[in-house]
């Protein structure tokens, strides 16, 4: 972890922690949370889901979350999570996820791991096991 650490790592589901609702996570992806986790830094999940199912889905993987959130709409949810914990991350693998933490003001990166293109400008990972790399480049990118 860096001297200053994130105040939150918010994460997106389908896509970045699990293929889809139901299969088995990416490779290292609990592991990496977990770690992070154990490290002190607050773990979020921001699904664009029913709030049950998104619930269930996480408890179906125990994963330890701090918080977990089903809704339409991502930028909201991590605007009140910048407000209320301060500087954070979101990780995501689609646009629209870029484009939520980019209308709350919280550094994005892009989780690949189905190997599709990068955005370009946010830093990314193709596997769990290198997202702390991306993670510290998000950091640093803001200051
Ligand atoms: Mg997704």
């Amino acid at each position: 972890m860096p001297a200053s650490p994130p105040a939150f790592v918010a994460v997106d589901w389908n896509g970045t922690v699990v293929p889809f609702f139901g299969l088995d996570p990416y490779p290292d992806a609990l592991a990496t949370l977990g770690r992070l986790r154990a490290s002190g830094v607050p773990l979020v999940v921001v699904s664009r889901a029913h709030p049950r199912t998104i619930r269930d889905e996480v408890a179906r993987l125990a994963l330890d979350a701090d918080e977990v959130h089903g809704v339409l709409d991502k930028a909201p949810v991590l605007a009140d999570l910048a407000a209320a914990r301060g500087r954070g991350v979101f990780v995501g693998d689609t646009a629209s996820d870029q484009a939520a933490a980019r209308a709350a003001d919280v550094p994005f990166v892009q989780a690949r791991l189905e190997g599709g293109p990068a955005f370009g400008d946010a830093p990314d990972f193709l596997r769990w096991a290198d997202f702390e790399t991306a993670l510290l480049a998000a950091l640093a990118a803001v200051g």
